[in-house]
């Protein structure tokens, strides 16, 4: 089922997007946790963690994952170190069932998460 990430992929709504390829859109997140709070998403519709397998989709989790280390060296915040998260389901605390990385940085984190 389609979610509101569909919607900002199609640009039938806004958002702030800092990077878009063929296969990936990054974009800040609209209640960010940390100074820097990107999601990155694949356009096409995986809703959560468990819908991937490493051989369909090794190359777009490639993707996801240099374009969150390309976009913390733009934003000048690699060196100091972030955090990236995966939420998945019920448990894991994940509310929009669109596969997203999160990009968090800029402060120190805590851990363990909440
Ligand atoms: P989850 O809890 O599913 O891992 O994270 C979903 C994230 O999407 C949340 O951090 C939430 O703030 C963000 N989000 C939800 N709706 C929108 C939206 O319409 N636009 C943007 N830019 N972010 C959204």
């Amino acid at each position: 089922m389609s979610t509101i990430f569909s919607k900002i992929i199609n640009k039938e709504i806004p958002a702030d997007i800092v990077y878009e390829s063929e296969n990936v859109l990054a974009f800040k997140d609209i209640k960010p946790q940390a100074p820097v709070h990107l999601l990155i998403i694949p356009k096409i519709e995986i809703p959560k963690v468990t819908d991937l397998n490493g051989s369909e989709h090794s190359l777009l989790l490639g993707e996801m994952l240099d374009t969150a280390n390309n976009i913390a060296k733009e934003m000048g915040i690699a060196d100091d170190g972030f955090r990236l998260v995966f939420n998945c389901g019920y448990n894991g605390g994940q509310e929009v069932y669109h596969l997203h990385l999160h990009l968090l940085g800029g402060r120190k984190m805590n851990w363990p998460p909440g």
